[in-house]
Parts: C-alpha cells; sequence; structure tokens
C-alpha cells in the first residue's frame, strides 16, 4: 500500500503508532482473552485503564488538582447545550463571543435552551485588508453579570486561531476540540475546557471536559443526567456506561504523547507543519489564504486556488498522489489541509510538493 496522508478535519487521522497497538489488541487485550470493546467498563482492569488516561492527560496538560477530568458522551456539540444546561440554572446569564462558524453554532444553541434575552454575543473577527482579524474585546463588567464568558479559541472550519489569551471577569469557557494539546496553555486561567474527541484525541463521540471544580456550585437546570457533570465527576464519568473502545483508544493516543515528547515538542513540529505549508501558499499567487497572519490557524490550513475552475481537477490529482480529504468545509468552499498532531511532518512535505507541482503544471 502506499502512503496515504489524510487531511480531514475530523475524524481525522490517528498516530499510526496507536492504530498499529490497537489492532495487535482487538481481540485480546492485555491477556484477557477478549476486547477492550467487550469488558465491562466496572472490572479493574477498564477502571485502571481510566485512571492512566486521566493521569497521562492532567500531566500532559498540566491539569491543577481543583479541576476535574471528565470523560463524556456527545461530543463537541453535545458541550454547547451541557455548558448551558449545566450553568445558567434558571436566571443565569452569559456571553458568547463569536469568530467563525462553531462560536456562532454555540450561540444558537445557547438561545435555544436559555432564550434569546440570557444570552449576549459578540463578534470578535472582522475584514481587514481582505484578511479574517480577530481581535479581543476588553472584558469589563460586574463579575456577576454573566456566568461565563464562551469562545473558541480555533475555528477549525475557518481556519482562524486566537493565539492571544482573553481576560474575563467571569469564567472562560473554551471549545477547544481542534485545537486541545497542539500547543501548551494554561489550563487555571480557564473555568472550562471542552473538546470533542475526533480531532486530537481519538474517536468521535467522545468529549473532554476539564472544568475547575468551584464551577460545579453554580445552579443548573433540569437536564439528562448523562450531561450533567456533577454526576459525572461524582462517578468518575461512569454514571453510564460510557464510550469504552473511545477511551481506551484516547488513552493509547495520550501514551504516545508522552513518547513523541509531550506538547512542547508537539506545538513546535506543529509550529514547522505550519509555517511551511502557509509559506508555500505565500510564495505562489496561485494560491491565498484569506486569514490575517496572526490568526492563521496551525490545525486547520484553508486556502483557496486564484482559479476556482482548477478546484475539481485539484482535489482528483492530490487524491491520486495519496493526498486525501482536502476539500475545504462546504459553507466556506476552496481547500483546507487539517494537520493536527498525528499528522507527521512528510504529510505536509508531501502536499508542498504537491501543491507546487501542480501550480507549475497550470500557470503556464
Ligand atoms: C468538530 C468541532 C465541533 C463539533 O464536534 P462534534 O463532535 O461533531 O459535535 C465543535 N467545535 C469545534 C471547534 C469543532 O472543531
Amino acid at each position: 500500500m502506499s502512503t496515504i496522508y489524510n487531511f480531514c478535519a475530523g475524524p481525522a487521522m490517528l498516530p499510526a503508532a496507536v492504530m498499529q497497538k490497537a489492532q495487535q489488541e482487538l481481540l485480546d487485550w492485555q491477556g484477557h482473552g477478549v476486547s477492550v470493546m467487550e469488558i465491562s467498563h466496572r472490572s479493574q482492569a477498564f477502571i485502571d485503564l481510566t485512571k492512566a488516561a486521566e493521569s497521562r492527560l492532567r500531566s500532559l496538560m498540566n491539569i491543577p488538582e481543583d479541576y476535574h477530568v471528565l470523560f463524556m458522551h456527545g461530543g463537541g456539540r453535545g458541550q454547547f447545550s451541557a455548558v448551558v444546561n449545566n450553568f445558567l440554572g434558571n436566571n443565569g446569564r452569559a456571553l458568547y463571543l463569536e469568530s467563525g462558524q462553531w462560536s456562532k453554532s454555540a450561540t444558537a444553541e445557547a438561545r435555544k435552551l436559555a432564550g434569546d434575552d440570557r444570552i449576549d454575543s459578540q463578534s470578535i473577527v472582522e475584514k481587514v485588508n481582505g484578511l479574517n482579524k480577530v481581535t479581543l474585546p476588553k472584558l469589563e463588567g460586574d463579575s456577576g453579570k454573566y456566568r461565563y464568558v464562551h469562545y473558541c479559541p480555533n475555528e477549525t472550519v475557518d481556519g482562524v486561531e486566537i493565539f492571544e489569551e482573553l481576560e474575563s471577569p467571569w469564567p472562560i469557557v473554551a471549545d477547544m476540540s481542534s485545537t486541545i494539546m497542539s500547543r501548551e496553555i494554561d489550563v487555571s486561567r480557564y473555568g472550562l475546557i471542552y473538546a470533542g474527541a475526533q480531532k486530537n484525541i481519538g474517536p468521535s463521540g467522545l468529549a473532554i471536559v476539564i472544568v475547575r471544580k468551584e464551577m460545579l456550585a453554580l445552579p443548573a437546570m433540569p437536564q439528562s443526567s448523562i450531561m450533567d457533570y456533577r454526576l459525572a465527576a461524582e462517578n468518575d464519568s461512569m454514571f453510564n456506561t460510557p464510550p469504552t473502545f473511545a477511551w481506551y483508544l484516547a488513552a493509547e493516543v495520550f501514551e504516545w504523547l508522552h513518547r513523541v515528547g509531550g506538547i512542547e515538542a508537539m506545538a513546535e513540529l506543529n509550529k514547522a507543519k505550519a509555517e511551511l505549508l502557509y509559506a508555500c501558499i505565500d510564495e505562489l499567487d496561485f494560491y491565498r489564504n484569506g486569514v490575517a497572519a496572526q490568526n492563521r490557524s496551525r490545525m486547520n490550513v484553508t486556502f483557496q486556488l486564484a482559479d476556482e475552475s482548477l478546484n475539481g481537477e485539484f482535489l482528483k490529482e492530490a487524491e491520486t498522489a495519496g493526498l486525501v480529504a482536502l476539500k475545504g468545509h462546504r459553507i466556506v468552499g476552496g481547500m483546507r489541509a487539517s494537520i493536527y498532531n498525528a499528522m507527521p511532518l512528510a504529510g505536509v512535505e508531501a502536499l508542498v510538493a504537491f501543491m507546487q507541482a501542480f501550480a507549475a503544471k497550470h500557470s503556464s
């Protein structure tokens, strides 16, 4: 089989070493004679796995003791509603900052559950010289005005990333679905961090929630038990049967991250990968990227062909060259190369070589 590089935005590629280990263990996990999928989540072996997963994640991300780490159902969008239901009670208000498609979807879900008048929103992205640029607002006001402020540090669809730190008098809730563990962050700055797993963690369906313990004292709305952070925390994320295989794979990805040098090493590699790709886009008039330099995503590199009539051919030839899933999101069009942690440098090098050759061939 020739090498395939998968640039899918999610479910995204997983580290080859992790997939190989999972394959080896698929039918007989740790000598139990059965798959990890076929074992009770209450068994000691599985409980040990969950403890290892949590401690690996805690050390990777340097998560303080006063935070819970929860493994939940429902992916990223499940958390759009969970944060509202868990924190807004019957009269709480929240502020939503919008920088692209995902943060707008989060606002819409919050309004659906809490009503328009309890959810304030503010756009923080604008076109400057034709490029999308984020300006973080100066957030000021009574600390009781909002229960939290929600934002999305990496907009997966738009290829917009926010590297600057948000300052806020209210707890910060961050949708880190597509940026978690791609670079170092200070967890103590956040009231809650959540991430759907299928970008940098493991299979889809699972969500990781990192929440400051004192946030759980906020009053909740009536809600489904399986999305209740308090019940999840009290029950070690096993109020009901958890997505066990996804949890197992996440634990393996965390171990792989440790092996390759942790998040610091990963961040350096991610920066190098992104710079290589943006340099190629900037060098050739054939391609363009519509994001201001300081907000160019290191995980999702969006680009357009100057001649969009070549889109179909670009995708077809790329696929023939083993470079798959480069089509941009249907809302924004163009191309998108998602280069999460699991994408090796060689994958980006292969893409750049292809893009140079494609441009040379078609710009005579
Ligand atoms: C993928 C993604 C989501 C949605 O995740 P689902 O698991 O499909 O619900 C939400 N937010 C961001 C930033 C994402 O990248």
